[in-house]
């Protein structure tokens, strides 16, 4: 008897980066943080009481959603919480598209798992090229046919960002078609188009935990945008799961939203980190698109993306390398300290000679 499903059978789905643990590693493959979470987080952590986990947690984090309309300058029903960015990534497409007429439109590089979460539910999908240099063709974004738009920005795996401006002209241009941003790197960035989503109805814009706050291990991420986009959400939440953020995660990340002092200090510092690392990479012949992210998108040296993923895994440096046309050229370095930076820097040098 065949008990799995053709779609469980066909599917491809999402590879998500190495979690190794056979030995210790410098990590800078899944662009977590550098950076410990901040004392106040840690703080909250221990001072949770464990008696309250017998409770199931509040089904709509309606604290950590003023927390973060607070931090955001939106009210709490312009905010949707759930169990990493990925799950409100994934429950916008059964809300916000249909799976006959047109579906969803999204570069050829970007985040991979758009594609995957489309094949799950059934959405038709339609491919735009980046330019050759990585940046985004808006025009012709705007000109095709489509339900709406997924755009990371900065995107992954490239890092490449977009102005709010720039945005704000495309949202402006495609008033009847959705614009589903996610800002999953947007404090490396600066350019939230958190704003437009009080002035334009079209705008999603979709955040996480997981990088400028330290936080990837809670899994919480969140949407922001009017009440009628963000009701939707929480339809497809209640068909899936009433309490996809569990009690300590809204603790904790009630507690990180709190702490804006701590986490732009570190923000600062992985910026920082970020332009030496550039300016390195560049020098030992990398081509490197401007980061505007937490990580660097490094290729077209005098080594292929798979030997210099190869040889760093060898001497304990975790990267990302994909083995597709265009990727298999690069490396996806996550900015880490100094120290981890230093110790890369040295191994390319070495693999480079
Ligand atoms: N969007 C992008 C562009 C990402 O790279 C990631 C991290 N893999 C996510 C969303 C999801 O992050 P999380 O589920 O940890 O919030």
């Amino acid at each position: 008897m065949q008990f799995i499903s053709k779609k469980a059978r066909a599917i491809a789905p999402y590879t998500a980066g190495e979690q190794l643990r056979d030995r210790t590693y410098i990590k800078l493959n899944t662009n977590e943080n550098p950076y410990p979470p901040s004392l106040r987080v840690q703080e909250a952590l221990a001072a949770f009481p464990a008696e309250e986990l017998r409770r199931y947690p509040r089904p709509d984090a309606d604290l950590l959603r003023a927390a973060i309309a607070g931090q955001e300058g939106v009210s709490p029903e312009n905010v949707f919480c759930g169990n990493g960015s990925d799950e409100v990534l994934a429950l916008s497409f059964p809300a916000f598209f249909d799976t006959d007429g047109a579906g969803a439109c999204f570069a050829d590089l970007t985040y991979s798992f758009y594609e995957v979460f489309a094949s799950f539910f059934g959405i038709p999908v339609t491919i735009v090229p980046l330019r050759g240099d990585f940046t985004f063709d808006l025009d012709a974004l705007a000109r095709t046919v489509c339900r709406g738009y997924y755009i990371a920005n900065p995107n992954a795996p490239t890092g490449v960002g977009i102005g709010r401006a720039e945005m704000e002209r495309f949202v402006a241009d495609v008033p009847e078609k959705l614009v589903i941003l996610d800002e999953a790197y947007m404090d490396f960035f600066g350019e939230s188009c958190v704003p437009l989503t009080q002035k334009y109805e079209n705008v999603l814009v979709v955040k996480t935990f997981s990088k400028s706050y330290s936080l990837a291990g809670i899994r919480c991420g969140y949407a922001v945008g009017n009440a009628r986009l963000i009701a939707a959400l929480c339809r497809m939440k209640d068909c899936f799961n009433s309490y996809p953020v569990d009690a300590v995660a809204q603790a904790v990340c009630t507690a990180a939203v709190q702490d804006k002092a701590y986490y732009a200090g570190v923000t600062q510092a992985v910026i920082s980190e970020r332009t030496r690392l550039q300016g390195a990479l560049r020098e030992l012949g990398f081509t490197v698109p401007e980061s505007a992210s937490n990580f660097l998108f490094a290729g077209r040296a005098r080594a292929g993306g798979r030997e210099i993923y190869t040889r760093l895994k060898e001497a304990g440096i975790l990267v990302r390398f994909w083995d597709k046309p265009v990727l298999k050229d690069f490396v996806r370095i996550t900015v880490g300290t100094a120290a981890e930076n230093d110790a890369l820097i040295a191994q390319l040098k070495q693999i480079l000679s």
